[in-house]
């Protein structure tokens, strides 16, 4: 069963009342997270889509300059957006099932929404202009697991757990303390993806869809839910974790980021033709 949180998708983006709820739930990759993936896929752009997309944008903006607004403002500006971030589906699923959902306000939809919207030239540019800064946003978000995956606590927001002796929750471990506890900057991290984008690579995770996205990530989230490699149980608040489990999920993490860059160039990239 997939379980949404919020109402259905209100198609209208303007004229919402401001909603004072927690969003905390929807942020996914920290800043750091959403800018390196939007600078790699940057550097995979078509120049016809970075034509299409430099006309969007503000002048001197770059993708990565962007990358994080769904999560600064989008909040904001759309205030029925923050289930949009996320899919909560039980990592006790086998697999990640497109026909359990029968709401809009999820990610899994809104990419397809967004994707959509923003290749339609006829739409007033203001509407295409906010497609992109959802589109890229959530393309990366679908690949932190633990915005798919989710053992009855918020995608992990309310399992918390030591990460190197310091409290966290599994959610934020996935979107910010695993890249700062690797460590590195923007530059750093973006050489670190892009050397895993190979034209092996490139061509595999070419080939899903997003709902197959939506699955990678379910498998990944039920790896990321495990204290050991070869203990299938989920692991519960106040779990202790460190250098084992960094060692063992720096790879999946590192994958799942390049796998967005990939998706997000190829969307653009498509969307642009
Ligand atoms: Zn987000």
């Amino acid at each position: 069963m997939i379980r949404h949180s919020t109402n259905r998708l209100i198609t209208c983006l303007t004229a919402f009342a401001f909603m004072s709820t927690s969003i905390s739930s929807a942020f996914a990759w920290g800043p750091q997270g959403h800018r390196v993936i939007a600078r790699s896929a940057e550097g995979r752009l078509t120049p016809a889509a970075r034509a299409a997309i430099k006309d969007l944008l503000l002048p001197g903006d770059t993708l990565a300059d962007i990358a994080n607004w769904a999560d600064t403002d989008g909040h904001q500006a759309v205030p029925d957006s923050a289930s949009w971030h996320y899919i909560n589906v039980p990592i006790g699923d086998k697999k990640f099932d497109p026909k359990l959902i029968h709401r809009d306000d999820n990610v899994v939809v809104q990419i397809k929404h967004f994707r959509k919207l923003l290749a339609d030239k006829s739409k007033p540019k203001k509407e295409r202009q906010r497609a992109l800064l959802f589109l890229v946003h959530f393309v990366s978000d679908i690949h932190q697991p633990l915005h798919v995956g989710d053992n009855n606590d918020k995608g992990g927001n309310l399992t918390q757990v030591q990460f190197f002796n310091e409290g966290t929750n599994l959610h934020r471990l996935w979107d910010s303390d695993l890249i700062h506890k690797i460590g590195g900057n923007d530059r750093a991290w973006t050489d670190r993806i892009d050397r895993q984008i190979t034209a092996e690579s490139t061509k595999e995770w070419s080939k899903g869809t997003v709902d197959d996205w939506a699955d990678e990530s379910l498998q990944v989230a039920k790896l990321a839910y495990r204290q050991n490699a070869n203990d299938p149980r989920p692991f519960a608040s106040g779990v202790i974790l460190g250098e084992p489990y960094l060692k063992r999920t720096e790879p999946l993490l590192k994958e799942q980021m390049a796998r967005a860059s990939v998706r997000l160039a190829n969307e653009l990239n498509a969307i642009f033709k």
